[in-house]
């Protein structure tokens, strides 16, 4: 992702309504001769490897402080995505950037510039469709892939638990952007949706705000679907959500 911020805010927002994050293809193609490996990791492993991952991220960029405006903002967004049954850790980093992602750890970072273009209620949308990605194995599932990724680029050793303990700060960093950049399915990105949808709903929070959420990711998309055909585009996954509060009524 963060290479990709010279493309423009075009791409940025493609990139964020393909998923979470930009799409990463040609690693994960390259990662599949040896994806038996990311198997190995085990439940442990993947939680230690996301809390490292995620505190390499952040030694990279400036977290906005709790006392700020972002700050701030970020508690009221917080408030409404409550009882999950996760250990959510939620930061700002401050960036022009529009993305926002979690770990499997429960590590969730929201980019300012990502607030900078949604209210708060929007906000709370899309950081409940990265809980999501989360509570349903989504992010798990993608770390064992970028394991397996950066395994196969030689970037970290790819066989034995004991390499993990042997990580140096540039090996997670670069684990940390291949998870970030981890492209989901559609059936994934779906779920973690309704994932959502059903979270605001426990909160008694905003979901139409879901709808208006992805239509201004459409709007900066240039009303493209998506990059990637595999990817449900920002206007269906606004029509998604419209048809659940039609229901819901
Ligand atoms: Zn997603």
């Amino acid at each position: 992702m963060l290479r990709k911020i010279q493309l423009g805010s075009l791409v940025l927002g493609t990139a964020l309504l393909a998923g979470c994050a930009g799409a990463n293809m040609q690693g994960l193609t390259q990662a599949g001769g040896s994806l038996f490996t990311a198997a190995t990791l085990s439940d442990t492993q993947v939680q230690t490897l996301s809390e490292q991952s995620c505190a390499e991220m952040d030694k990279k960029n400036k977290i906005a402080a709790a006392d700020s405006t972002y700050g701030r903002r970020l508690n009221t967004i917080m408030s409404g995505l409550q009882n999950t049954g996760l250990n959510i850790d939620a930061k700002v980093y401050e960036t022009k950037e529009v993305n926002a992602w979690a770990m499997a750890n429960g590590c969730v970072r929201i980019y300012s510039g990502l607030m900078d273009m949604m209210t708060d209620d929007e906000v709370r949308g899309v950081v409940g469709h990265e809980i999501g990605h989360v509570a349903l194995g989504h992010s798990k599932a993608a770390m064992q892939v970028a394991y397996a990724t950066n395994a196969a680029r030689g970037l970290l050793a790819s066989t034995g638990s004991a390499a993990l303990t042997a990580l140096s700060a540039s090996q997670l960093g670069e684990l940390g952007e291949t998870l970030i950049n981890a492209q989901f399915s559609q059936r994934q990105e779906t779920a973690a949706d309704n994932y959502a949808f059903d979270l605001l709903t426990k909160n008694n929070a905003n979901r139409q705000a879901m709808v208006t959420a992805f239509r201004k990711m459409a709007q900066l998309d240039g009303g493209q679907t998506s990059m990637l055909s595999s990817h449900p585009g920002s206007l269906d996954r606004a029509q998604n959500i419209e048809a659940r509060l039609k229901n819901a009524k």
